[in-house]
């Protein structure tokens, strides 16, 4: 319907505007599995919002396949080299699939310094649960995400993928901001809680130590679907763990030989 509406939406869920824009060409990065309630909401709602804002954008859900723990830091990975193949994206905001933004002045942009957009959640009562929280959706350049060599494949399962990117980027140099806390408005679907992965805190230690070493830059998996919808590219990649083993015997030398 809303295609049929918009014919300016085109097929993969690319959006140009009819008017010359300066604006950042941005890939919007969805990673997903099992949401499908949410997925359509979201499609609905987030083409409304962002044609208004007249950049040209493209919607790119990132679906996990198969039955292992999530692993949202490997699909926005996935996600940016993905995309990156069919465009050249400039702007990439990585996005969960249930939250939706609240306020035109949360400009689906990026900026010298990274941006954390959701700072302001309905559920979170509107405000931030701590400093440095990097979850939810975030806004980087494609030179701020590579140089923090991307997200981190390390984290199976709910939490520290957001806070370690987080530590990438300070590492790097960058300052993490956000708007004002009246602008970077969200509500967040419903959805029963996730049980955090116990493991992540001691993956997250060593975060700033391994960061170049694992990574985008260590990345393994295959697409085995890639499907152009009427309002999102869709991408069902199987995830391969080997990642994750080759960085903990790196891990290990590491620590051991003392190399960092
Ligand atoms: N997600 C998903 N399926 C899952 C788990 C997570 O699609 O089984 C994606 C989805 O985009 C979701 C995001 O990962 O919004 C973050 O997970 P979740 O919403 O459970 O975390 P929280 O609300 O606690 O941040
Ligand atoms: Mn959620």
């Amino acid at each position: 319907m809303l295609a049929r509406k918009h014919p300016e939406i085109r097929k993969g869920g690319w959006y140009v505007p009819s008017n010359f824009t300066k604006l950042h060409k941005v890939a919007i990065i969805v990673p997903y599995r099992d949401r499908k309630k949410h997925l359509s909401i979201f499609l609905y709602y987030m083409h409304m919002f962002l044609m208004k804002q007249r950049m040209e954008y493209g919607i790119f859900i990132i679906e996990q396949a198969g039955t292992r723990p999530f692993n949202r830091g490997m699909l926005m990975n996935v996600g940016f080299l993905e995309s990156q193949k069919m465009g050249t994206w400039e702007c990439f905001i990585f996005h969960d699939v249930d939250l939706l933004p609240l306020d035109q002045r949360n400009l689906y942009q990026c900026a010298k310094q990274p941006r954390h957009l959701s700072a302001s959640i309905d559920s979170m009562a509107y405000k931030l649960p701590y400093g440095h929280i990097f979850g939810g959706a975030t806004a980087m350049t494609l030179e701020q995400f590579t140089k923090a060599n991307g997200f981190s494949n390390r984290y199976w399962g709910w939490g520290g993928e957001d806070d370690d990117m987080y530590r990438r980027l300070w590492m790097m140099g960058y300052r993490v901001k956000r708007y004002d806390m009246s602008i970077a408005r969200y509500t967040m679907l419903s959805h029963s809680e996730a049980e955090p992965n116990p493991k992540r805190r001691p993956i997250l230690e060593n975060a700033t130590k391994v960061f170049k070493e694992e990574g985008l830059s260590t990345l393994h998996y295959e697409v085995i679907e890639l499907t152009w919808h009427q309002l999102y590219t869709h991408i069902i990649a199987k995830l391969d763990e080997k990642t994750t083993v080759d960085i903990r015997s790196n891990v290990a030398n590491m620590t051991v030989g003392g190399k960092m």
